[in-house]
């Protein structure tokens, strides 16, 4: 008798992993290296950016009381008593009627509160005096102490991804090394006894093993390591002694395949036979409603459907989520937006449907085409698609014009929460 497996809605299935999601250690890493990596400690600002009131542009640091009378028939004339640029200070405490000559990013000579700007100054031929014609008023042209951030600001939080702009704030403030969560080894085999490798030449009966180089990307588009058992045949015995050793080697564990009811399904029994608690085996959506997720001694085994489509997706809405959250990430889920269906789908929806589709954003429209054959069997629409299209469950067709839900892929900036 083939088991009646119960569906759970997405939503379910997707919290019920991240409650088990077990958190990575951290570990201190250099600045160079963390780009990337996921912050493991809130970030606050030791000293004020800037460290102290600096010129924003090549001039002359003048004192702004001296320039009040200023006007374009009374011209007044400031003696340059230094020359600094960026980097250098000046010892000279500045006096009535002079100024220094100073460039970008040096730093506001002691007595000086106003930069006059090359462009608004007229030099004498020697360059040692110079006249302005309009008066200055106290900071006029000065890039403030603490203005960009106080000292003591909390500027980055324990859980955001580290990002160039994030290395040059960590750099402004010293961080030589950053606390970053530690990265989840993962293990991948593709289970199926019609696999081929890659460079093998199709004979009877047999595919190509794509699921495994595909998940193998799509851990390396979030930088996470993995290693790879290769392609399984569906012998129980095989199997089960792969999977043993992936747990033991790796902190997470992805199967391709084998997951379903059919004869040479062996992962159920795989799961059943090393005590791994399963947590579900089926849910409502379309492709991979074989989708399983397993946990053993803590860790997390996905068995993902070994269609194609049905694999990319169940990868992109479990395992993706749940890695980043080992890691401790704020922001594990993909981006979600809404956009333009531009051509009818008028399949109904039993279950919440993944539609791999191509997203696109331009002028004030975003649009959302579906990626052609989208089968869960399907392997050209992951190829040609940048987003999954989400059709709830319960829906008929979908027509031209309609406003859908899209998860975007292959961003790197995510959302906090599973909207949909
Ligand atoms: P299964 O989930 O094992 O029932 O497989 C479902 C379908 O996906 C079958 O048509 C398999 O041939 C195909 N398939 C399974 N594993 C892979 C793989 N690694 N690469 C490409 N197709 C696969
Ligand atoms: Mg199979």
């Amino acid at each position: 008798m083939v088991e009646m497996r119960q569906p759970i809605a997405v939503k379910a299935a997707i919290s019920l992993v991240m409650e088990h999601v077990e958190a990575m250690k951290d570990e201190k890493v250099s600045l160079a290296d963390s780009y990337g990596r996921i912050l493991a400690e809130d970030i606050v600002s030791e000293h004020a950016i800037p460290p102290f009131n600096r010129a924003p542009y090549d001039g002359f640091a003048i004192r702004a009381e001296d320039s009040i009378a200023a006007s374009e028939s009374n011209r007044i004339t400031f003696n340059v008593v230094d020359h600094i640029g960026a980097g250098n200070v000046t010892t000279k405490v500045i006096k009535a009627g002079e100024a220094v000559r100073i460039m970008t990013g040096a730093a506001m000579p002691e007595g000086t509160d106003a930069v006059v700007m090359l462009e608004q100054a007229r030099l004498s031929s020697l360059a040692d005096t110079f006249t302005i014609r309009k008066p200055f008023l106290p900071l006029e042209n000065v890039s403030l102490k603490g203005e960009d951030a106080k000292a003591g600001t909390a500027l980055l939080k324990k859980g955001e991804q580290i990002h160039p702009g994030t290395i040059a704030l960590l750099a402004t403030l010293g961080y030589a090394t950053v606390s970053v969560a530690c990265k989840p080894r993962v293990g991948i085999i593709a289970t199926g006894s019609e696999l081929l490798d890659v460079a093998e030449e199709l004979t009877a009966g047999k595919i190509r093993n794509s699921n495994g180089p595909m998940i193998e990307a799509q851990l390396a588009r979030l930088r996470i390591p993995y290693c790879s058992y290769g392609k399984m045949n569906d012998d129980f015995k095989a199997c089960l002694n792969i999977v043993k050793q992936a747990c033991m080697e790796t902190d997470c564990v992805i199967t391709t395949g084998g997951v379903s009811v059919g004869d040479f399904d062996y992962l159920p029994a795989i799961y059943e036979k090393l005590g791994a608690k399963v947590l579900f085996n089926k849910v409502a959506m379309r492709p991979g409603s074989v989708t399983t997720v397993a946990i053993l001694n803590g860790k997390l085994l996905f068995g993902l459907s070994g269609n194609p489509s049905a694999c990319y997706t169940g990868f992109e809405l479990f395992v993706r989520p749940a890695l980043l959250r080992m890691m401790g990430s704020s922001k594990p889920y993909l981006r979600y937006t809404k956009a333009i269906l531009q051509e009818d789908f008028a399949k109904p929806n039993p279950f919440t449907r993944f539609v791999r589709s191509i997203y696109q954003y331009a002028g004030e429209k975003a649009t959302i085409t579906p990626a052609g054959f989208n089968k869960s069997n399907a392997v050209t629409s992951i190829a040609f698609g940048n987003a999954l299209m989400v059709l709830p469950g319960g829906t008929r067709g979908f027509s031209k014009g309609d406003s859908v839900d899209v998860l975007v892929l292959g961003t790197e900036d995510g959302d906090g929460e599973w909207i949909i």
